[in-house]
């Protein structure tokens, strides 16, 4: 059941990976997004070809994290608390959701704890929607410096999550422009940054998401079918 429903998103992502526009030819990572399943649905995924896992919540990761007895890339794709960052750092090889100056703080201070460099993407809150987190674009690129200038940090790129429109189609302009805010700081000189990913898509905008240039998508549903809470 789980194969072959990611195989059916693997499929999917193939399918849209054809449609973009020819500026675009990165391969697309599939984040599984393991939040509210069980360790014996994480495995099935794994065995069926998984390797990275997308989780919202420290506590729940940091069991999952102590309990599975696969080896894969642990991605927090949930909003992170400044108090949790100690915790972050020890599982997480990507955090896509820094969204402010003190997070960042926070967690180059916990990395450099553990001697680390924390790889991080920035969360960007393009519609400025009030129940979600991320930065604001007008504020965007001085973080992104700031970030930069960590020395237990090094950022990869930008996440987003797109609104709960309607019309899910409703999406592509924000996933387009997203993508011209990320061509253009791929183009920046960076100290340290290597800017390599764009994580934006879900269940239900993921084709479209990969269709305007995601190169990082992360999906639950589609994968493991309904959260139980
Ligand atoms: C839960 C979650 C997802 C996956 O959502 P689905 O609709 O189940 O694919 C993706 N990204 C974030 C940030 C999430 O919290």
């Amino acid at each position: 059941m789980i194969e072959e429903k990611l195989h059916e998103v693997e499929a999917n992502i193939a399918t849209s990976m054809k449609n973009r526009s020819e500026d675009c030819q990165d391969d697309v990572l599939l984040i599984a997004v393991t939040k509210n399943h069980d360790i014996h649905a994480m495995r099935q995924a794994i065995d069926a070809g998984v390797t990275d896992i997308g989780e919202n919540r420290i506590q729940e990761a940091k069991e999952k994290y102590e309990t599975l007895d696969r080896k894969v890339t642990w991605h927090l794709i949930g909003h992170l608390q400044t108090n949790k960052a100690k915790q972050a750092v020890k599982i997480f090889d990507l955090i896509h959701s820094v969204d402010s100056l003190h997070l960042a703080k926070a967690l180059n201070k916990a990395a450099a704890g553990i001697n680390k460099v924390q790889k991080v993407l920035v969360q960007v809150n393009l519609a400025h929607e009030d129940s979600k987190s991320g930065i604001y674009e007008d504020g965007l690129e001085e973080l992104l410096h700031q970030v930069d200038e960590m020395d237990n940090l090094q950022l990869m790129g930008l996440m987003c999550i797109a609104p709960n429109y309607e019309n899910v189609e409703d999406c592509r302009p924000l996933f387009a422009n997203m993508k011209k805010i990320y061509d253009h700081i791929k183009e920046i000189s960076w100290q340290k940054a290597n800017i390599k990913y764009l994580s934006m898509g879900m269940t239900h905008d993921y084709t479209i998401a990969v269709e305007e240039g995601a190169n990082v998508v992360r999906v639950g549903t589609g994968i493991f079918g309904p959260r139980q809470y």
